[in-house]
């Protein structure tokens, strides 16, 4: 007789050790002595003794029953810190596109899980592709002073992009990498629940509110996102403000409601 995984959970719960043939034991047994009363002997033996050892007529069974099922069936709940653990590990194991085939590193974002403030870029390009980080080149140095103008230090709030790894000669994501990629900026947003989105450039702005409008006509309001409905404000990409030193004065705007709405609430 042989023990069913309830009844050896059963019998480990109580402190109980119990043994069992090995599967083909007594065929073996039995081919080697032909016939050998020994071993159909001490097969029975066997099987008495998994049967006394599963003798549960003297225990109460209910209370030991409901705690191996709960022990069996409560799922362990991952905290925060190893939830983002494991997305950042995925992230970096990630092939699901061919961006995997020229990336240095990926780049799964930095800065504060528990920010008030997510933004939210375009992809990695050459400088974060070998640091491994968001925002590091010189449209990153302007970022910084678009954040501090609004009261925070780049580590108050969490940056990332909508793809994590960077697209050869900085050409635009492609649909299939942003299809691919999404599901982790999803659980980041998720995590970190923020209160607002500063989205930054067009590409992060069509995509994360699925249309195909010039930022010139997406920025100066407020969306929301997603079906946690997070305030976003869409803004000029800082690589842009370079070039266009003149726009900063729409996106001084935008930033300003970014701080309304972060007082708000
Ligand atoms: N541009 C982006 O959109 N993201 C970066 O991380 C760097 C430059």
């Amino acid at each position: 007789m042989s023990l069913d995984n309830y009844q050896k959970k059963y019998l480990e719960a109580m402190g109980l050790s119990y043994w069992e043939v090995r599967p083909g034991f007594f065929a073996e047994t039995i081919s080697q002595t032909t016939g050998s009363a020994e071993s159909v002997e001490a097969e029975s033996t066997l099987s008495e003794m998994s049967a006394k050892e599963i003798d549960t007529t003297n225990v109460s069974a209910t209370p030991a029953r409901s705690v191996l099922q709960a022990d069996a069936e409560i799922p362990i709940k991952p905290n925060m810190a190893e939830k983002w653990e494991m997305l950042a590990r995925k992230v970096s194991h990630c092939q699901q596109c061919e961006l995997h085939k020229t990336r240095s590193n990926t780049v799964f974002g930095v800065g504060n899980h528990a920010a008030d403030c997510l933004v939210i870029g375009e992809a990695p390009g050459a400088d974060e592709d070998r640091q491994g980080e968001p925002f590091v080149g010189r449209a990153g140095k302007l970022l910084d002073e678009m954040l501090f103008a609004l009261g925070f230090k780049r580590e108050q709030v969490f940056i990332a992009n909508i793809l994590k790894c960077r697209p050869p000669n900085n050409r635009d994501p492609r649909a299939e990498e942003v299809i691919n990629c999404n599901p982790f900026l999803q659980q980041q947003i998720k995590l970190i629940m923020p209160k607002v989105i500063l989205s930054v450039g067009r590409i992060s702005a069509q995509n994360l509110l699925k249309s195909k409008e010039t930022i010139g006509r997406l920025r100066g309001k407020t969306h929301y996102f997603g079906e946690q409905n997070i305030p976003l404000i869409a803004t000029y990409h800082p690589a842009y403000l370079l070039r266009s030193p003149l726009a900063k004065r729409k996106s001084w705007q935008d930033l300003l409601q970014v701080l309304k709405l972060l007082h708000k609430q």
